[in-house]
């Protein structure tokens, strides 16, 4: 299945268009190097062995995704949600990387980031959304999971040792039972993270403020994600009532967006909706 991920992932890589609609007073640039210098510091440390590890890992919690709820079968959305998803994705320094969208097919409302790059989002979730730049806002909240590391960095798989052999290949990437014993713990650890006890609110913020920017430098309005918030706030918060306290509610994480959207002014970067698009090509019932 992951095969049919990365080739309608790769049918893209040239299809993308340029989406950027930026106003004639702001300047990108400026943008741009603001977010590569700070991703450039997370990064200290990653060596080409880390990255290799991080891309097998990511690769095989992506296929216990996927063997989870199955994918969505519809060629013609899964190339929209590529695009729109590598145009925010295209905004991050982390290159390396080759980010791969996929739609899971259960009605389900949600999105979820395995490391590496494979970004997931349900087809429940694609229902209630209204436009194109709501689409890219989830999708750059996932990427920024990615950019920033978090699984990773939970799991403590990175060595802070820039010196030594890299963290992640040390521990989960030899090939003696003990390593793949400990690949297979990381692997369900980062499950158990991902279906049930959520990211570290901390996380979750930078996830927020940071995904804000891809979509806005990306030419997005960058209100889609709190817009989007605050369609499916209320019903996920009646399904979840007894999670733990810590796990940001929706309201909260509407008003630090629209403060970051505000404070960085963001809203002046990016101004497309996209609804036109957004609606001829999702037809979800
Ligand atoms: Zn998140």
């Amino acid at each position: 299945m992951l095969k049919t991920l990365s080739i309608a992932a790769s049918v893209l890589v040239l299809s993308v268009v340029s989406v950027n609609v930026f106003a004639a007073d702001d300047d990108p640039a400026v943008w741009r190097q603001r977010k590569v210098t700070k991703e450039k510091a997370a990064a200290v440390g990653t060596t080409s062995e880390d990255i290799a590890e991080e891309i097998r890992f990511g690769r095989e919690i992506a296929a216990r995704i996927i063997g989870r709820y199955g994918l969505y079968d519809n060629d013609e959305l899964m190339k929209y949600v590529n695009l729109v998803g590598k145009s925010v994705a295209a905004n991050t320094c982390r290159q390396e990387i080759q980010f791969r969208f996929a739609v899971l097919n259960t009605e389900e409302v949600n999105a979820y980031a395995a490391p590496g790059g494979y970004i997931f989002i349900t087809r429940g979730a694609l229902t209630h959304m209204q436009d194109e730049a709501e689409l890219a806002g989830v999708l750059a909240h996932e990427v920024a999971h990615v950019t920033q590391k978090h699984i990773v960095k939970e799991l403590n798989i990175q060595s802070e040792d820039t010196s030594a052999a890299s963290g992640m290949a040390r521990l989960i990437g030899g090939t003696s039972e003990a390593a793949r014993t400990a690949f297979a713990q990381a692997v369900d650890k980062a499950l158990d993270m991902l279906f049930k006890d959520g990211y570290k609110r901390e996380d979750e913020v930078e996830a927020d403020r940071t995904g804000v920017s891809f979509s806005a430098l990306a030419g997005y309005d960058p209100t889609g994600l709190p817009r989007y918030l605050e369609i499916i706030g209320p019903t996920k918060e009646k399904d979840t009532e007894v999670l733990d306290k810590t796990h940001p509610g929706y309201k909260e994480r509407v008003s630090w967006l629209t403060d970051t959207i505000k404070n960085d002014g963001l809203d002046a970067v990016g101004k497309k909706a996209g609804r036109e698009r957004f609606t001829s090509t999702v037809r979800i019932k």
